[in-house]
């Protein structure tokens, strides 16, 4: 059968994982966290006492990084040790975003991408998948939201991960930072392709944007005959 694949893109706390996540389920696709492979090098670099600015070691690191994802359980694995945990914490998010913006690491990182997609249908979530990893995806969604409404849904995130909740403000503008050095930067920057889709979840349960989204999988491939197991 004809190898799909359906590329998410937005910005940090749209709501991508969540929803990328359910799709592969339900569609039995790949999921591909691509953010996760961004903060893994950052955290390699980190634990190294290596500096994020640095470009030739930053690239050299992205090459060799062994990183292994999987959807059930969710899991990131970098060199052989189980870093879901690790990479989640807001220094590496801004690390992650620090060493995306290097030309180097992300060539590295896209042909990790690009294979992982080689052998089976996939789900691909992050900021250039639509525009530059596969730009001839055969689905492609830009989901949005409001940036008080992301900020939001990641102090929920990260209350339930380790109560107390951080404080809204400083949330909102990590986001707002790490979002404009996302849309500004040189090399692959966020933007909605010409040809995606824009799913708007502000005011959207999970369930409404899983079904808006399926709606356009279904259209945009084989009339939903291949995906009508639910
Ligand atoms: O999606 P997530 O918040 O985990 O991504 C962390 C960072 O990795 C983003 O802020 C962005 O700078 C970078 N990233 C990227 N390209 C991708 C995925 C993530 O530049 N495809």
């Amino acid at each position: 059968m004809r190898r799909i694949v359906v590329a998410i893109d937005g910005p940090g706390g749209a709501g991508k994982s969540t929803i990328a996540r359910r799709l592969a389920a339900r569609l039995g696709f790949l999921y591909i966290d691509t953010g996760a492979m961004y903060r893994a090098v950052a955290l390699w670099a980190e634990r190294q006492g290596l500096s994020w600015a640095d470009v030739g070691i930053m690239e050299q690191l992205a090459q060799a990084a062994d990183i292994k994802l999987s959807s059930d359980p969710l899991k990131v694995v970098l060199n052989g040790e189980d870093v879901t945990e690790a990479i989640r914490r807001p220094e590496i998010s801004q690390g992650a975003s620090k060493v995306s913006a290097i030309g180097g690491v992300r060539r590295a990182l896209v042909d990790k991408q690009r294979l992982m997609a080689e052998s089976a249908s996939v789900v691909m979530e992050g900021r250039d998948i639509g525009t530059v990893v596969f730009p001839h995806a055969d689905v492609k969604i830009f989901l949005d939201a409001a940036p008080e409404t992301r900020a939001e849904r990641r102090v929920k995130e990260l209350a339930e991960k380790a109560p107390p909740p951080p404080p809204r403000e400083s949330v909102l503008s990590e986001l707002q930072e790490r979002d404009q050095r996302d849309r500004q930067r040189a090399e692959s920057p966020l933007l909605q392709a010409p040809d995606a889709v824009l799913v708007d979840s502000t005011s959207l349960t999970v369930e409404q944007v899983e079904e808006a989204i399926l709606k356009v999988i279904r259209e945009k491939i084989a009339n939903g005959k291949e995906f009508a197991r639910k």
